[in-house]
């Protein structure tokens, strides 16, 4: 495998990538760097997890002017928590170059304070589609200047309907620049898009080496309708369950299907689409920390997920095709961890299982389930409890004071304390479930930064 150093990359990325401790290009990025640094357009088959945005990522700050105020590299993006990912990534690799600005524009944010900071143009954006072409029609973005243009998932974009968006877009920036696209799956809406959008694209398809392909094991396992729900209260229990996936196809059932967990004793939480955005927020940090042990969620509201190596992915309903039931068993047994991919599949599902066989080229493995009788009342409870501090960015609170509050006054140890996220009015920390109830008692009487907040636990 090859070092970054036999890239023709500058000294201060190079540096970057030195102190996020990759010591080798991952196979994407060996086979797609190469052509990207040309300038050639590029079409890469990359799965999350495949070190796909450093190698984009690369691509775009080597080409970049940071002395010219101009837009110069705009990344487009299926969901804003996907946009919100890169553009922490991008940040990490530009740290040793001083004075990029980079903005994310996304929808379902206000527009004002994104006009605002527009005022002055940004190297780069990362942005859902229908929002900057949005800018872009206002004029208040200025896509003149664009060497790179980046479509990420873009399978999931077009899947999304951005399709019309992605083509006004690029219609109203640069004609010449560089086209990167990145996809997990290949369908003829890809093939097509690739063909309209980009110019003799080198065309990049990794086949996972052996010692880096993880392990996801698949079950099936067939089950009547009305057993359905008992049986994935069966596949929760156990160490694996502690922190897992459950797909659905559709909206009300995710609902339904987290409270009935949660009234079994998990930790269950529901997240699609129809969730204000600062609940889907709380869910996924939620999920993230470890205070919920089950996350039951559509396909698209999942993308939004930060989370490297899930050791279970459960389909509860069976995937509408192929291409969606990759995507989801993609969940699991990531980074080289092993994992389990669990779909369940009733008698009338059974040809959406035979489709995906067939595409796989391999006989699916089938399980028999046998229900054993529940083992007493809690069962999965999550390790962590999550406490909401009502105060955030705006009233400069860092992570570093919570915990240091939670260290000093509190007197937890750090061993004790999770993750900590910091939004612009409010904070989570994720506590050792058995130590939360002090941690809080503590908190309410002692104060963070000399000031009192409202402090309340989820859950
Ligand atoms: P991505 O596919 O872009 O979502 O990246 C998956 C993860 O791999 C991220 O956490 C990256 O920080 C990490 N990563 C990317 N490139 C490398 C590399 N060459 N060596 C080790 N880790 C990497």
């Amino acid at each position: 495998m090859t070092s970054f150093h036999t890239l023709p990359l500058k000294a201060a990325l190079l540096a970057s990538v030195d102190t996020l401790g990759y010591n080798r290009m991952t196979p994407i990025q060996a086979q797609s760097l190469p052509a990207m640094l040309e300038g050639r357009d590029v079409i890469a088959q990359a799965q999350t997890g495949s070190g796909k945005t450093a190698a984009f990522g690369l691509s775009l700050l080597q080409s970049l002017s940071v002395e010219m105020i101009r837009l110069q590299a705009l990344v487009l993006c299926p969901t804003r928590e996907l946009a919100d990912q890169v553009s922490k990534a991008i940040r990490k690799l530009a740290a040793n170059i001083p004075n990029v600005k980079l903005l994310t524009l996304c929808g379902g944010m206000p527009l004002g304070p994104q006009l605002a900071s527009l005022a002055h143009d940004p190297h780069i954006v990362v942005g859902t589609p229908g929002r900057v072409q949005e800018h872009l029609k206002r004029g208040s973005l200025h896509g003149g200047g664009i060497k790179v243009l980046v479509l990420d998932e873009a399978d999931r974009m077009l899947d999304m309907g951005f399709s019309e968006a992605i083509d006004d877009i690029v219609k109203r920036i640069a004609k010449h620049h560089q086209t990167l696209l990145f996809s997990a799956t290949y369908p003829e809406e890809i093939r097509n898009a690739s063909r309209r959008l980009q110019r003799d694209p080198v065309e990049v398809t990794v086949e996972a080496p052996q010692e880096t392909q993880p392990a996801i094991e698949q079950q099936f396992i067939e089950v009547e309708s009305a057993r359905k729900l008992d049986a994935l209260a069966q596949l929760l229990t156990g160490e694996r369950g502690q922190h897992a996936l459950v797909f659905c196809n559709m909206r009300r059932d995710v609902d339904a299907i987290a409270e009935e967990l949660d009234r079994r004793g998990f930790s269950a939480l529901a997240l699609h689409g129809d969730m204000e955005q600062r609940d889907r927020d709380e869910v996924l940090v939620r999920f993230a920390n470890r205070s919920c042990a089950v996350l039951v969620a559509t396909d698209v509201a999942a993308r939004g997920l930060d989370i490297n190596a899930l050791p279970l992915v459960i389909s509860y309903d069976m995937a509408h095709d192929p291409d969606t039931h990759t995507h989801r068993i993609g969940r699991t047994g990531r980074a080289g961890q092993s994992g389990l991919a669990m779909s369940l599949c009733t008698p009338r599902e059974r040809p959406k299982a035979d489709n995906i066989e067939q595409v796989l080229g391999t006989p699916l493995t089938w399980h028999p389930l046998k229900f054993s009788p529940p083992r007493g009342k809690t069962l999965n409870l999550a390790p962590m409890k999550t406490l909401v501090i009502d105060a955030g960015r705006q009233d400069k609170l860092r992570p570093s004071d919570i915990l240091g509050a939670l260290t000093g006054d509190a007197g937890l140890n750090a061993s004790d304390i999770g993750k900590i996220d910091v939004f612009t009015t409010r904070a989570y920390v994720a506590i050792r479930r058995e130590l939360a109830n002090k941690a809080m008692e503590r908190l309410r009487a002692g104060k963070i930064k000399g000031r009192n907040f409202r402090i309340r636990p989820l859950g």
